[in-house]
Parts: structure tokens; C-alpha cells; sequence
């Protein structure tokens, strides 16, 4: 077992900014995280081959600084790539296992503060011939161009928020021909974010926006203002794309369906925050309505309602990378200050708050843009797969609420959606969704707002993991 004073989970741009904090300040600090390399989403190191671009260069730079400053207290920091954190046990240990065939590092590492900032995932919206070979979240499609794979040759980008002109990008300089760019917004609902997006913009994301927006038209991208894609269609991987157009609500109009051909395409509806770890601890939660998910309620030091237990990052709100490291500074300060490191230093601190709250204006106005409307469940047909772990489809949902499965947790036992190996991490929220939109519950039935129950492991990890102590 390894013992430090503060320990953080999530090797992102929260994470590694708030190792760096309360090893300055003093602490002795483990950052575990679970990739090979450090960065996060974002920033970890990729490497397709191509010379950076004016964007990816600005990214480098920005990764490089944070790791220069995990470096600079290398002496106080030990960082524990490769491992995951399944649980935590007491409010003071967290287990860990390592990941992809690492040799074991360490078991346990107990600690008197922990630091949760494990980034947010991407928002799933099932539709029919979403689970076919050639069906891409957007990241991970974005991976995959990042590390030199182009798995396709023509492709069609959907969904909504700021990281299909990201793809886009990506998709163009590894030489990828996009067929659409098919996005849910449209210019109403772009104009009713004008001005928090300006309010919080600073030249660097003005230049990104024209930057990515100019390269696809040079490109010619066919771009689908306030459309979404109905059904991917194929025999053994996508084929084609049906491409339907949205009313001013987001639902979906019939008869305005137009074909593509495409045989790789990619889907997001922005991201969520992973909340296991932090509701595993009982964090308290509040549900967004305008970005549509639970997020993790802080003081302005980040922590959460557990004393002792701090969020940074994506994973208590999706913000963007920016205000990631300026609250995991934060967040890192505040530990160490509660341990005795270092004294209040009320104008430093007031300094990261200030830019905090620009970079919140324009994280939280993005991902409001990406927040997709209930209209588009309507798009579901009963054959679709919803849980793809246990391979539930709307139908045995529906004979499940039609028997009488009164919330998600007893659509759960009676259909096992959920029970695979995503723990519902996936489906979860998507499934609440369906109950009330589809299968006509009403609030009176049960909660509107509900989520699965946190169970470990919260990743998947070995028998051996779950009995050893071996380190
Ligand atoms: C394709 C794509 C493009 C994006 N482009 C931009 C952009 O242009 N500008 C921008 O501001 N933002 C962008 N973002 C969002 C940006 O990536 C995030 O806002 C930022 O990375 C958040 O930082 P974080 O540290 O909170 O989380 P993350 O970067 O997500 O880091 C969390 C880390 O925690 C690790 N982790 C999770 N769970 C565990 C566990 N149980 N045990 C151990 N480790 C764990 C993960 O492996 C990950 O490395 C993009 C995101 C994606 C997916």
C-alpha cells in the first residue's frame, strides 16, 4: 500500500494542474490514471504523423506546461500510469488494478484528501444501425485519426456541440473525404447562444472557431443545419446514412429524409461527466436540465458535499480543458491548505477564479449547444438496441414497463439492462429518458430524474484485483 497525503484520480488537464497545486504547496500527492501517458482527452500525446496544426500546436504547448509543473515536484508527486481506481474503500482508500497486462505498481493507496477528476464521456442517443461496424462515438473516431488510423472513406459527422468541427479538422488533415457534416443546431438556437459564447471567447477559441469553420468550407463540407441522422444502413457494416430534418422543437419531420453513402460515420451529442466515483463517495448531485445531466455539486474550492472529498474538471461539469486545470488548481490548493501547507494566499486565488469564470461562461454556453432534445428518441424503432452490454433492445423495455416495471432500477432486474460490462455508465441516463418519452410513465410513477444505483468495481477489473492485497 502506498501512503500520500493527498491522492488524485485522473491524469487530465484537472488532475495533473491539481497534483502540481498541493505538491507545491507541500503534500505528498500520488496522481493515478489510467491511460499510459497523461493529458487526458485532449492533450495526451497522439501522433498520426503529420506536422502540427496552429490548434495542435497550441494544445502541445499547453500539455507540456502541465506536465513541466508535475515534473517540477517530481520529489513529492508519484505518478501511477496504467492503473485504474475501482473503488474506494472508508473515504480514504482507493483501490486500484492495473490496466492493459501493466505490472502492478501499487494495490491501495490511502491518503488523508482525495482529488476525483476523472473528464466526462460521450452522451449516447441510440438510433436504428447505431451499434453497426463503421458507427463511431465522435472521440473515438477522433482517437483513432489521431493515432493514424483512418477506418473508412467516406464519412458523415452528426450530432451537435463543438467537437464535430473538431473531427471535422482531424478528418480533412489525415486526408479523409467527409460526405456531411449533420448537425441537430440550428441558426436560432446558435443566435441564442451568441452572446455567452462571446461573453466568454478569448482570441485563442475566436481563432479556433474560424480556424475550424474555414477549413471546412475550403473543403466544400456539405454542412445540415437542424438535421439529424435517422438510421445508418448496411449488411455486415454502414453503408448508407438517412439524414432527416428537425422542427423548431428538435423532433423529427417525416418525409424529409434524404440518403448518403458513407461507410464510416460518427456520432456525438457532447460529453457527460463519469460520476461514479463521485457517487460512490455520495457526493451530492444536481440535475441540469439545460445541459441535460447530473453534475456534482462544489464550493468555489471545488469540494464536494463529503469534507475532505474534492471534484475537478469534466467530471463535476462538462467546461472544457481550460477551466479543467484552473479548477484542479483550485482544488489542489484547497487540499494541501486543509492539511496545513502553505497560508491563504487570497490574491492568487482570487486570480484563478476570475479566470475561471470566463472560461465557465464559454465551457457551460458549448455545452448547452450540445444538450440533444427528447425529440430525437422518437427516432428509435423497437428493433433498436439501447443497452448494448446486454443487448436490450426498446421493446423488452417496453414489455418491461407494460408488465409493470415501475423506475430503472426494476427495468434493471427484469431486463438486465445496465448489468454489463459498462455498468450503465452508457445507458443509464438514456433509458430514464425513454421511460418517460416513449413508455408514457408519469411523474407520479416514479422519479423523473433517476440513475442507476453506483456499484463496484466501477471499472472492470480481474477476480484477482477484487482479492489481492499482493502490493
Ligand atoms: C474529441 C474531443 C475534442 C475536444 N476538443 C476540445 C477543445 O478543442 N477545447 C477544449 O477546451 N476542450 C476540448 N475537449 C474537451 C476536453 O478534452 C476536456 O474538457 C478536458 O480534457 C477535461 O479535462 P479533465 O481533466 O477534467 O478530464 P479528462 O481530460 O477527461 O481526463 C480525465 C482522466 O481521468 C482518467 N480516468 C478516468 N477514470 C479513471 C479511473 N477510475 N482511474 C484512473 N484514471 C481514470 C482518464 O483516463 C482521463 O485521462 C475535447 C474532447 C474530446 C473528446
Amino acid at each position: 500500500m502506498k501512503t500520500v497525503e493527498v491522492a488524485v484520480i485522473g491524469g487530465g488537464p484537472a488532475g495533473m494542474a491539481a497534483a502540481a497545486e498541493a505538491a507545491r504547496r507541500g503534500a505528498s500527492v500520488a496522481l493515478v490514471e489510467e491511460s499510459a501517458t497523461f493529458g487526458g482527452k485532449v492533450l495526451k500525446t497522439a501522433d498520426c504523423g503529420l506536422p502540427l496544426s496552429p490548434i495542435e500546436g497550441y494544445e502541445k504547448r499547453t500539455a507540456d506546461r502541465l506536465l513541466t509543473d508535475l515534473h517540477r515536484h517530481a520529489d513529492r508527486i508519484t505518478l501511477i500510469p496504467r492503473h485504474q481506481v475501482w473503488h474506494i474503500q472508508d473515504g480514504r482508500v482507493l483501490e486500484l488494478s492495473p490496466v492493459g497486462g501493466a505490472p502492478v505498481e501499487t494495490r491501495q493507496v490511502r491518503c488523508r484528501r482525495f482529488i476525483i477528476a476523472t473528464g466526462a464521456m460521450e452522451r449516447i442517443r441510440p438510433f436504428p444501425g447505431w451499434t453497426l461496424p463503421g458507427v463511431f462515438p465522435l472521440g473515438g473516431l477522433n482517437s483513432f485519426v489521431k493515432h493514424g488510423i483512418l477506418p473508412g472513406k467516406r464519412f458523415v459527422i452528426a450530432g451537435s456541440g463543438p467537437l464535430l468541427p473538431v473531427l471535422a479538422h482531424t478528418l480533412i488533415r489525415a486526408g479523409g473525404r467527409i460526405a456531411a457534416l449533420v448537425q441537430t443546431t440550428t441558426h436560432r438556437e446558435m443566435l441564442r447562444h451568441v452572446f455567452p459564447l462571446m461573453a466568454g471567447m478569448d482570441a485563442f477559441k475566436l481563432f479556433q472557431g474560424i480556424y475550424y469553420f474555414g477549413r471546412m468550407i475550403r473543403n466544400r463540407v456539405p454542412i445540415y443545419n437542424g438535421a439529424a441522422v435517422s438510421r445508418v444502413d448496411g449488411e455486415e457494416r454502414a453503408e448508407s446514412v438517412r439524414v432527416i430534418r428537425l422542427d423548431r422543437n428538435g423532433d423529427p419531420i417525416p418525409g424529409t429524409e434524404t440518403e448518403i453513402d458513407a461507410d464510416a460515420v460518427a456520432v456525438g451529442f457532447g460529453l457527460i461527466p463519469c460520476t461514479d466515483l463521485t457517487r460512490l463517495c455520495g457526493c451530492r448531485e444536481i440535475y441540469d436540465e439545460l445541459s441535460g445531466y447530473w453534475r456534482t455539486l462544489r464550493n468555489s474550492r471545488m469540494e464536494s458535499s463529503v469534507d475532505g472529498v474534492f471534484v475537478a474538471g469534466d467530471g463535476a461539469a462538462v467546461k472544457g480543458y481550460s477551466a479543467a486545470a484552473l479548477e484542479g488548481t483550485l482544488a489542489g490548493g484547497a487540499a494541501a491548505l486543509q492539511l496545513g501547507y502553505g497560508g491563504e494566499d487570497d490574491s492568487e486565488s482570487a486570480a484563478v477564479q476570475k479566470r475561471l469564470k470566463k472560461a465557465t461562461r464559454l465551457g457551460r454556453a458549448l455545452d448547452q449547444l450540445s444538450a440533444p432534445s427528447s425529440g430525437l428518441l422518437h427516432l428509435i424503432s423497437d428493433e433498436t438496441v439501447i443497452c448494448r452490454c446486454e443487448e436490450v433492445r426498446l421493446k423488452d423495455l417496453r414489455q418491461a414497463a407494460d408488465a409493470g416495471a415501475r423506475d430503472i432500477h426494476d427495468l434493471k432486474r427484469r431486463t438486465r439492462t445496465g448489468m454489463g460490462q459498462c455498468q450503465g455508465r452508457f445507458c443509464g441516463q438514456v433509458i430514464n429518458e425513454l421511460l418517460w418519452n416513449l413508455l408514457n410513465r408519469q411523474a407520479e410513477d416514479f422519479p423523473l430524474r433517476d440513475v442507476f444505483t453506483p456499484r463496484i468495481p466501477v471499472k472492470p477489473c480481474t477476480l484477482q484485483d477484487l482479492l489481492g492485497n499482493s502490493k
